[in-house]
């Protein structure tokens, strides 16, 4: 098979697994090393949006630890954690917000196969006070050890690998690219084969061009964009 074709085949297979209805908001998470392992745990368990919201709006950045993973994942940033919390509500999803005080559930007795958000807090300070008042529920990764908390990108992926067990057992893993509603998916799969035909397009305002079943554009471009999938 050409290098086209595989690296085409590749993507749609990533895609075919990938799911719209689990995802993290990181409330003012700033630590590029642990930004990147979250993402690159985001793109592990297969999600395909992440949120955040940064500290006065601070450019959130990452680091080698990503792996590149920030290519794979929509991260939104929000303008604060209410407007972010509010959107993801309104989509449906159940709002589960980390925290170690209080009365907090274990995360092992909580159901992650609905539409899930898991709202994360700064590595300092945890959850600010206006995300807990906004949050469904609040949830814990029980400690038995002497110090107080998890490393934020460790509770991520412990909370993200938990649902996505959960969903396996309940037959709820997409694998023909039913976790994506079919314009996302056909969107994405050009975006991430052909990134800079698709900045191009979206600087012109035009639809992307169509590919055929090797991935290959059915269309004759300007010869200034780099088509190199
Ligand atoms: N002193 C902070 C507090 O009381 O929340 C600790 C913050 S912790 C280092 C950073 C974030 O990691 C938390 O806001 C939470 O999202 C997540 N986290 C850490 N340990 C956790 C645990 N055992 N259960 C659930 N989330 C945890």
């Amino acid at each position: 098979m050409p290098l086209l074709a595989r690296r085409f085949a590749k993507l749609k297979s990533v895609l075919d697994q990938r799911i719209s209805d689990l995802t993290v908001l990181l409330e003012e998470v700033e630590k590029p090393h642990n930004l990147s392992a979250i993402l690159r745990t985001c793109d592990a368990v297969g999600i395909i949006d992440a949120h955040a919201v940064s500290k006065m709006n601070k450019l959130i950045t990452f680091n080698s630890t990503s792996q590149g993973s920030q290519k794979w994942i929509k991260l939104h940033e929000h303008k604060n954690i209410e407007e972010a919390i509010l959107k993801i509500k309104k989509r449906g999803f159940q709002i589960y917000g980390t925290s170690l005080k209080g009365a907090s559930i274990d995360y092992r007795q909580c159901d992650f196969t609905q539409p899930t958000a898991f709202v994360l807090g700064a590595e300092k300070w945890g959850l600010s006070e206006n995300a807990m008042n906004l949050i469904d529920n609040s949830i814990h990764i029980p400690m038995r050890g002497m110090v107080q908390s998890l490393n934020v990108s460790v509770a991520a992926s412990t909370l993200l690998f938990e649902a996505i067990r959960q969903r396996e057992i309940a037959g709820l893993i997409p694998s023909k690219g039913e976790g994506l509603d079919p314009t996302t998916y056909k969107n994405k799969l050009f975006e991430w084969a052909y990134p800079e035909v698709a900045k191009w397009c979206k600087e012109k305002g035009r639809d992307y061009p169509e590919l055929n079943s090797n991935g290959e554009i059915l269309e004759t471009l300007p010869r200034t964009i780099k088509v190199k999938c």
